[in-house]
């Protein structure tokens, strides 16, 4: 921060208590835009933000998605072969969603802590300029409540890149490779945890068809095919669920609607929406004025 106080630059920062409900725009307002999001394990984006990256997509985005830890707890089989099918329902989870591309850091699962810190944001400063990133979704690092040390290691490494890839002395050999230094300006950062902050509400009720199309994806983890296991237990004793429909797809995406997607209608309940996302949102966009040259404007006299 001293940085910033030095230079008389006022930084702007959503206030925590003011809720901004964001809702669908109309047409392409974020064409030419580019957004990373940064996730721990398969079903992380899938189930707190999908509504959102399939909204930032429509309405003009290029998403793209990075999955930081190789998943190897999850799957329920050998180390080895969880590793695999992460990875392949990882892409699945992407082009579901829509994004242009995605990335697989394979640091390993539930063992963040102990990377080394300096690797994991010197990776994402190259994808920050590479990609030119205007904004990133990810953990919120300083979140309450959470459990799980590879989402506040990959939120913490995403928050100290979003901010120093737009430093030209960090790294300045990407500068000699062609990779310009891309300070990322727009945060949303998950409500991961209960009693975590949340300042902004996104409308996702146009976009839970791909939220769904995301979450039955994650098969490995994350409940995707529980609607085909349950139609398939049924069967075995001689029931079907008609909820459930004639085939194992119709199965397990109208188990997700049903049964998956509580948190969406309750954040969404107080302000009258189907479905919602909560995030905290930080817009570093505004224009900074520099207090030294606004003092030099008013006052300067001639020599
Ligand atoms: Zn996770």
């Amino acid at each position: 921060m001293e940085r910033y106080h030095d230079l008389g630059i006022a930084m702007a920062r959503a206030d925590v208590k003011e809720i901004v409900v964001e809702k669908d725009r109309p047409g392409r307002p974020d064409a030419g835009k580019v957004f990373v999001a940064v996730h721990a394990h398969l079903d992380d984006i899938p189930y707190y933000a999908a509504g959102l990256c399939a909204k930032l997509i429509h309405e003009g985005y290029t998403g793209y998605l990075v999955r930081t830890s190789n998943d190897e707890k999850r799957g329920g089989h050998t180390a080895a072969q969880n590793i695999l099918s992460n990875e392949q329902e990882h892409a699945r989870v992407a082009q579901a969603i829509g994004f242009r591309d995605s990335f697989d850091f394979y640091y390993q699962n539930h063992e963040m802590n102990n990377i080394s810190t300096l690797d994991i944001r010197g990776r994402l400063i190259f994808l920050f300029r590479a990609l030119k990133a205007d904004t990133v979704v990810s953990f919120n690092p300083w979140g309450h409540g959470e459990e799980n040390p590879d989402h506040w290691v990959t939120g913490r490494a995403v928050e100290e890149a979003a901010w120093m890839s737009g430093i030209e002395t960090d790294y300045p050999e990407h500068m000699e490779a062609g990779f310009m230094p891309h300070e990322v300006l727009e945060r949303y950062y998950f409500y991961g945890r209960p009693g975590q902050v949340y300042n902004r509400v996104v409308d996702t009720g146009s976009h839970i068809e791909k939220k769904i199309d995301a979450i039955v994806e994650c098969r490995s983890q994350g409940d995707g095919d529980a609607g085909s296991k349950l139609r398939a237990r049924l069967a075995k004793e001689g029931k079907r669920l008609p909820l459930l429909g004639s085939d194992n797809r119709t199965a397990d995406r109208e188990y997700a609607r049903q049964f998956l997607l509580d948190d969406d209608r309750e954040y969404g309940k107080p302000h009258g929406l189907k479905f919602a996302e909560r995030f905290y949102y930080i817009d570093q966009r505004r224009p900074r004025v520099s207090k030294v040259e606004e003092y030099v404007k008013q006052h300067a006299a001639p020599l």
